[in-house]
């Protein structure tokens, strides 16, 4: 058979019409014609997936889905609506082409009563005309368009899983039918658009439920660091702030006679007496903790004004509560502290507050400032980090392991390494106790060497006869700032001669907020050498998760607090499931910790999390105690 030669664009119709010759030319220049417009549909889909997948908040997806349809579908408008809750209505979140009549008519449109409604409620795409007796051709939208010549709209349903989440609409003069391909293409746009605007979902409630106290709603210790992070970058990091740290005196006990709900009663009692104390103002009062609660007062100049501010706070507290029938008295002792005089940051701040608290606490009912002679602490600090660099060099850490098993399959899958200290007087001392003074100090690149070292030529022995055994170590801020560590830790696992890819280091969020831009290079580097990164205590820090996409993380971890509280919590459980959710969508692995019960792990086995920690399976042991996993080949002693 003869093919085409010359450029097929100068054939001319007849002859393409007349001839069988001419007839297979012409299903040739169809068959590339289609081709060329399938590639461009693709394109344009892969061009707006890859664009999403850097947006987590659900105003960018909007504007890049707009921007992008504005630009190649030629209809000279497009809207882009997302449902609120599920009676609706649709609300535009991005337009483009419309003038401010159009805009205010469609702002809002009724689950019922208009073509994106019924796009939304049937998921399909559906064809709107002005003069069409649907009802989605009566809105006043559509007569306002149709008034400019613009006839016909044409609504594309977003849904993730079963949930719809609203819809994208192109406006176009003409009446239009779509072509096989045209509805290929806007299916693929609208999966791209929903996987993205249920993932942005997922982080704003991830986010929200870490920054809050599900009892009382109000912000907590994450979110009291949040909110002064916020302050120092908004500018406002000179003038001053007071803070209160209020702790009630007799709560433990109510909790313990009169039950937790009495309990819990009280907690919201409290903190209605406490928000009317700070003038209203619901944001300025954070829950800490269990009974401990944070008041800010912004624009304080002295101490002496937050003494008074604090006080007042007491007072309001100082009437009997009325909670299930029963007046109860509830005293409550207050520390407080000024920023930026007493702490450049919250955690100083917070710091002082608590040592004027416990100054506080020891005639109840009263308010204590902070000074600098309430720090006992200081001599204890120094002689402690004297010593610490001694007992590196003479031997006195060790290290324990800890296996982190594979809950689908039950085999331990690597150990953690935790550092401890046998100190000479004190005994063998957690490394709460003794790591914190040497992130202070120049202390902590010895003692992490040494921890790398140790942990690894421990491991190239268990990986004798656990090939596929993994080790993960803990790295500190201190390390994250220093931009020579990726050179040391790579040269450590060399000189080890382990496999780069078995071993996994651990940083907080908080180690990373530190100095985000510094920590991002150090982390690219460390990961360039073929070792893995985890997000150790997920969920405790207060950094933007928009952060982690920029991350070059393997894997999260979900801090011990949440676990824990997962059997009486729905906060807690509720934050497990959306992170291994979270982590799966962003391609992560997903460790839990802290796993104290079978219980524990069943739940998160069913949850499809990935990896558990905790003194279920195992406690942190000594080398020898810990080989005995190693030499069972790898499998538990209790059952997941
Ligand atoms: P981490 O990395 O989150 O380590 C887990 C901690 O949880 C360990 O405490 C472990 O003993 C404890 N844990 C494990 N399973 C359970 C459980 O089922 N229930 C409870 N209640 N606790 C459990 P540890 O050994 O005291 O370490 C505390 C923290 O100190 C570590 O938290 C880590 O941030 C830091 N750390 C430990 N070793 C090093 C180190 O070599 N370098 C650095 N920079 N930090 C270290
Ligand atoms: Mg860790
Ligand atoms: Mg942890």
């Amino acid at each position: 058979m003869d093919s085409p030669t010359t450029d097929e664009g100068e054939r001319d119709q007849e002859s393409r019409d007349a001839t069988p010759i001419g007839g297979i030319l012409g299903d040739l220049i169809a068959a590339k014609a289609d081709l060329e417009a399938r590639n461009e549909a693709l394109q344009l889909v892969n061009d707006l997936t890859w664009r999403l997948q850097k947006r987590l908040d659900v105003e960018a997806i909007a504007a890049e889905t707009v921007d992008l349809l504005a630009r190649h579908s030629q209809a000279p408008l497009v809207a882009f609506y997302l449902l609120e809750g599920e009676e609706g209505p649709l609300r535009m979140v991005k337009g483009h082409g419309f003038n401010e009549r159009e805009m205010q008519l469609g702002a809002v449109l009724p689950l019922v009563g208009s073509a994106s409604g019924l796009a939304v409620r049937e998921r399909r795409i559906v064809m709107v005309r002005h003069g069409s007796i649907d009802e989605g051709g009566a809105h006043p939208v559509v007569t306002a368009l149709a008034e400019r010549g613009l006839s016909t709209g044409l609504c594309i349903p977003l849904t993730h899983g079963d949930s719809p989440l609203g819809t994208v609409n192109l406006i176009f003069p003409e009446h239009r039918v779509l072509r096989p391909l045209e509805v290929d293409t806007f299916h693929g746009i609208a999966r791209a658009v929903s996987l993205a605007v249920a993932n942005a979902r997922l982080v704003a409630d991830l986010e929200h439920l870490a920054f809050h106290d599900l009892l009382t709603a109000l912000p907590n210790r994450a979110g009291l660091h949040r909110w002064f992070t916020r302050l120092v970058e908004g500018g406002g990091g000179s003038s001053p702030v007071g803070l209160v740290l209020l702790d009630l005196d007799r709560f433990r006990e109510i909790n313990d006679t009169l039950g937790h709900s009495v309990g819990d009663d009280l907690l919201v009692q409290v903190v209605s007496r406490l928000v009317s104390g700070s003038d209203g103002r619901r944001d300025d009062v954070f829950r800490l903790g269990g009974d401990e609660f944070g008041i800010v007062i912004p624009g304080a100049r002295s101490l002496a004004e937050v003494d008074v501010a604090a006080r007042r706070m007491l007072a309001a507290l100082s009437q009997p509560l009325r909670v299930g029938g029963m007046g109860l008295e509830i005293g409550a002792s207050a520390g407080v502290a000024l920023f930026p005089d007493q702490g450049r940051d919250s955690h100083e701040l917070l710091r002082c507050a608590d040592v004027a608290l416990h100054r506080a606490k020891r005639t109840s009912g009263s308010v204590a400032s902070y000074a600098r002679e309430l720090d006992e602490h200081t001599p204890e600090r120094l002689a402690m980090l004297s010593e610490l660099g001694k007992a590196i060099r003479e031997g006195e850490l060790v290290l324990h392991f800890q296996p982190k098993v594979a809950l689908q399959y039950g085999f331990i899958e690597g150990f953690e390494a935790l550092v401890r200290w046998r100190h000479p007087r004190l005994g063998l001392l957690a490394p709460g106790r003794f790591v914190p003074f040497a992130e202070a100090t120049d202390v902590m690149q010895p003692l992490t060497s040494w921890v790398v070292r140790n942990a690894l030529e421990q491991l190239a022995r268990w990986n004798r006869q656990l090939p596929r055994l993994t080790m993960a170590i803990n790295l500190s801020t201190r390390n994250l700032l220093d931009r020579s560590c990726p050179d040391a830790l790579a040269g450590i696992v060399r000189e080890v001669g382990v496999e780069p890819g078995l071993v996994e280091f651990e940083l907080t969020e908080t180690a990373i907020m530190a100095d985000p831009e510094t920590a991002m290079t150090v982390l690219a580097r460390i990961t360039a050498t073929g070792s893995r990164l985890a997000i150790d205590d997920f969920g405790t820090g207060y950094s933007s998760l928009a952060y982690l996409k920029r991350l070059p993380v393997d894997v999260l971890k979900i801090d011990r607090s949440f676990v824990a509280d997962m059997a009486t919590g729905s906060r807690s459980r509720a934050i497990v499931q959306s992170t291994v959710q979270l982590a799966h969508s962003l391609d992560l692995g997903v460790v839990a910790e802290g796993i104290e019960d079978r219980e524990s792990a069943r739940t998160l086995r069913e949850m499809k999390c990935d990896l558990a920690q905790g003194f279920y399976f195992a406690p942190p042991e000594p080398a020898e105690i810990a080989a005995r996993h190693v030499e069972k080949g790898g499998w538990l002693d209790v059952p997941v």
